[in-house]
């Protein structure tokens, strides 16, 4: 039949076809392995590694190469795979060989803007202009097929397939396969430049945590410390670490012009001269920068060749091998101190604003120090100075107090003055016919009134009874004194035994008319009594006054044993007085 093909042709044609379809399925699993691969990693090496050799492999072709452009349009290869036939070598593009085309640098990409694909099959028939081949023969180039790789809208680079050997007809399905591979190259790279972003960013984050840590920890530090050296030295090592710089020193000025100082302090890596105890003078500091460092102005300089310095500032810094920088002043009251320094000395340093900020807040902080480890050393000073003045104070009135006559605590006669006084007392009554008597009062119970009421209130009490019997005895010889603790005594002169018993009575009933409660003693409801021993004798010199004291002590202990609230007369009968 016309038209009819022969079977067997007609064979050979479904032969063909189911060729080319395996051979589409096989492109297509291969696609598929790639770009699960490609998938699979954010490794950009590995990436390009990897699709270099599947996609060199599948194609069957020389060489597959993917160039990155840089920014201005130049390039250079950033992976290659070679389909190594045995014998041949025509030399890898190392990665990073630079291949600058000027017609691409000049056309900003050329075609490859518009995604377009770039088919040669033989560079020698292809048209091409001179220079242009020059450089594919050189790389031994005989065909080629290259794909842009885009990331969004961004020309990135170039996926390219090279045949070395011979020349090689372009099958559309081979550039759409490179194609594919190009645009998940694209996604690749964008995924890995993102990643990378994004662990810059977490970096930036620690480093900024840290940095405010360091802060933190350094404030405390700062408004904790009175040696300004520790402060130095831990100061200066900590900025250092946590902006990674190499030398971190504290300047402090000699005059108040300003153009004179040295560094106190520093921590600086080994390879740099130390910068200590360096005398350094800048007769433009102080006309030039003093004022703004005054006024509170940061300077921060990324590399100092390029910052318009005036040479003999540009000379102080290359002295200490600087080359970018931060200076802070130290302020203290209204003079400016010194300074706060980091250097770079590796290289030029682009700074940062968290870490200006870093800076500046700590300078802040140091200035605070500055002037408060001044006023803590003064008041630290005038403390010293009150406690010895307080002590001279205190011994002082101990003396005085061992001078004085005078009880502190009741304000009645104590028991110096006692003692003279009875002394005197009997001398002077030996030359009379008449008596000396004697009162000894102490408190009923006073132990259980001081566990009870607590100390200050007993004492309080030991005032008010001092009270009570000062307003009894008015005669102007008689003495009331503190004898001990809360033991005290009435000395009447020229007062006989009837007289004595009187003022005794009057005192125990002063006190008990006081009405001071008191709930701890056996007797309820109950307040606050003496027990009175009463002693009187006409003084003579076979006898002392420690007769009479003896007596009056003895009677005393009789009254507490009658009972207390009691007074008891030597040699009288005892007698309990009931109100
Ligand atoms: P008594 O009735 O037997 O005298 O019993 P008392 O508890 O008073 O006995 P004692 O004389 O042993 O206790 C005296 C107490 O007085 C002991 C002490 O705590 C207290 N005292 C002594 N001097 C002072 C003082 O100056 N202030 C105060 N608050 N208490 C004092
Ligand atoms: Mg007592
Ligand atoms: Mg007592």
């Amino acid at each position: 039949m016309v038209g009819m093909q022969p079977i067997s042709q007609l064979e050979a044609q479904l032969q063909n076809t189911h060729l080319q379809l395996q051979a589409i399925d096989a492109q297509q699993k291969a696609l598929y392995r790639v770009i699960s691969k490609i998938r699979g990693s954010l490794d950009l090496d590995m990436i390009f590694r990897t699709t270099t050799k599947e996609t060199c492999k599948l194609l069957r072709v020389d060489r597959i190469a993917v160039y990155r452009f840089s920014d201005d349009w130049g390039g250079e290869f950033v992976s290659d795979f070679e389909f190594a036939e045995p014998g041949w070598d025509f030399g890898r593009f190392e990665d990073n060989t630079v291949w600058n085309d000027s017609y691409l640098q000049e056309h900003q990409g050329a075609r490859y803007r518009n995604n377009e694909c770039l088919t040669v099959s033989d560079v020698y028939t292809a048209g091409l202009s001179q220079c242009h081949l020059d450089i594919l023969v050189q790389f031994h180039i005989r065909a080629y097929a290259t794909v842009p790789i885009f990331i969004g809208q961004k020309l990135w680079g170039v996926l390219a397939a090279y045949q070395h050997s011979q020349p090689h007809e372009w099958q559309q399905q081979e550039i759409q396969f490179l194609s594919q591979v190009a645009t998940q190259l694209g996604f690749a790279v964008k995924q890995a430049e993102l990643m990378a972003q994004t662990e810059r960013k977490a970096e930036d984050l620690r480093v900024a945590k840290e940095q405010q840590e360091i802060l933190s920890n350094l404030i405390a530090e700062i408004r904790e410390s009175l040696d300004l050296k520790i402060l130095f030295k831990t100061t200066t090592r900590e900025v250092r670490k946590a902006l990674r710089t190499d030398r971190v020193g504290i300047f402090q000025f000699h005059d108040s012009l300003y153009n004179s100082g040295e560094f106190v302090a520093e921590n600086v890596l080994p390879e740099y001269d130390s910068a200590i105890g360096v005398k350094v003078n800048d007769h433009c500091f102080g006309s030039e920068y003093a004022t703004k460092y005054l006024q509170g102005a940061v300077l921060a300089i990324s590399d100092i060749h390029q910052a318009g310095l005036k040479d003999c500032y540009l000379e102080v810094l290359e002295q200490f091998q600087i080359k970018a920088q931060i200076v802070v002043p130290l302020i203290k009251g209204d003079t400016l101190w010194g300074l706060l320094c980091v250097h770079q000395c590796r290289h030029p340093r682009i700074w940062q604003s968290a870490e200006i900020t870093f800076i500046k807040q700590l300078a802040v902080q140091f200035s605070v120090a500055l002037s408060h480890t001044e006023l803590l050393a003064q008041s630290h000073s005038k403390t010293k100075q009150l406690d010895r003045a307080l002590q001279e104070l205190k011994l002082a009135n101990e003396k005085l107090e061992e001078l004085s006559n005078i009880d502190s605590l009741t304000q009645i006669s104590n028991r110096r003055f006692f003692d003279t006084t009875i002394e005197n007392e009997w001398q002077r009554l030996t030359r009379t016919t008449n008596n000396l008597s004697l009162i000894l009062f102490d408190v009923d119970y006073f132990k259980a009134y001081n566990d009870y009421y607590g100390h200050p209130s007993g004492d309080k009490c030991l005032l008010e009874i001092a009270g009570a019997a000062k307003s009894v005895v008015k005669r102007f010889t008689d003495v009331l004194a503190r004898y001990g603790g809360e033991e005290f005594a009435v000395i009447l002169p020229d007062t006989d035994k009837a007289g004595a018993i009187k003022i005794a009575e009057q005192i125990r009933e002063a006190i008990k008319k006081l009405k001071i409660p008191h709930n701890s003693t056996p007797i309820d409801p109950s307040y606050v009594t003496i027990s009175l021993g009463i002693a009187s004798l006409i003084p003579t010199n076979s006898q002392s006054v420690h007769n009479l004291i003896s007596q009056a002590d003895k009677a005393l202990y009789q009254a507490k044993k009658l009972g207390r609230d009691t007074w008891v007369c030597a040699d009288s009968v005892a007698s309990i007085i009931e109100d």
